[in-house]
């Protein structure tokens, strides 16, 4: 043990360590917590050292945490990993000041209503909303970072449906100017293409995605605007719909489609099978032509060798994972319409 002042002897001394239990005040309630306490042999009062302070606190804090069930520390760091950011980026999702987290992260106690917004960020589909609300505060590298994680906690939660217009709101959030093909979201249209898609066989959930982009992307192409005016993200497997796992649990729940699941040697995948007839009258005449051209060029090629092929348009090369691709790629997809005899 170091030399330390004491006060009451106006000297350095070296100061005896003991052990006790004190009193902690934490947010007006008492907390007893094991203490060191650093004591003058010289003259037997207590010293104040920094080091054995700062320890008592701590335990108080744990002790107040697990006494009011709050998070401590090392939980959220978890929960912040888990969604691949720093704490600062991810202090800014949750919609706080810039250090708040990294705070709470080094030990200061949090506040009830922070702590409750930290468990609610375990849930994908909060770290969804969160994102709508306040993913302008994160670049474009930090959205990619939370996209890939959450991409997959949102399959292995099994996304629930959502009612339509909480639907048509989350999907015009992030369908907007350049990613949205200058047309507001249809949710019928979005309904009708799965439906017409997934009448042909083998439709995987992942080939779908892909069928969905060559649609909107080749309608943008022969005449400037979508057809669905949805957003498209660059994620791992190719170009896929923002939110296209509440897509796939709407046209489930609505028994659009059904989903069986298929076994290969060394895969497993879901096919969606159509359950009715798509209503065609939501599409123009121009519509439908690219969604006839998209099924005849596509629909019978393999899941990978579409999305091979998406891998190669500027849509994708242009965009870093996570992003969402600019309309203004369709300008050089590689499909084309047939020329009309
Ligand atoms: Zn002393």
């Amino acid at each position: 043990m170091s030399t330390t002042f004491c006060p009451t002897c106006m000297k350095d001394v070296v100061v005896r360590v003991e052990e006790r239990r004190e009193s902690v005040p934490v947010r007006g309630e008492a907390v007893e917590v094991p203490a060191r306490v650093a004591v003058c042999p010289a003259c037997g009062e207590d010293v104040w050292l920094d080091e054995f302070e700062d320890e008592t606190l701590a335990r108080a804090y744990a002790e107040y945490r697990l006494r009011h069930h709050l998070l401590q520390p090392p939980e959220m760091t978890r929960i912040r990993t888990r969604w691949g950011l720093g704490q600062r980026a991810f202090s800014l999702l949750l919609g706080w000041g810039e250090i708040t987290l990294h705070r709470y992260e080094s030990g200061s106690l949090q506040d009830a209503a922070h702590d409750a917004q930290l468990r609610m960020a375990e849930r994908a589909e909060n770290i969804r909303i969160l994102l709508d609300s306040n993913g302008d505060r994160l670049t474009p590298r930090q959205r990619a970072a939370v996209e890939r994680p959450l991409f997959e906690a949102e399959r292995a939660e099994g996304v629930r449906a959502c009612e339509d217009e909480e639907l048509e709101r989350l999907l015009t959030r992030d369908s907007t100017g350049a990613y949205s093909g200058d047309v507001p979201v249809s949710l019928a249209k979005v309904r009708e293409m799965i439906v017409f898609f997934c009448e042909a066989p083998n439709v995987f959930v992942t080939k779908l995605a892909k069928l969905m982009f060559y649609a909107d992307f080749l309608h943008c192409k022969v005449s400037t605007i979508s057809i669905t005016g949805l957003a498209y993200a660059h994620l791992p497997h190719g170009p896929v719909p923002e939110h296209y796992e509440r897509l796939r649990a709407d046209v489930l729940e609505n028994a659009l489609v059904r989903i069986e699941e298929r076994l290969g040697d060394d895969w497993a995948g879901e096919v969606l099978i159509a359950e009715r007839a798509p209503n065609l009258d939501v599409f123009s005449a121009g519509e439908l032509q690219v969604l006839g051209c998209v099924r005849v060029e596509l629909g019978s090629l393999s899941s990978k060798t579409v999305s091979d092929r998406s891998h190669s348009e500027t849509a994708y090369t242009c965009t870093a994972m996570g992003e969402r691709i600019p309309y203004a790629a369709a300008r050089e997809l590689s499909l084309t319409m047939p020329r009309q005899s």
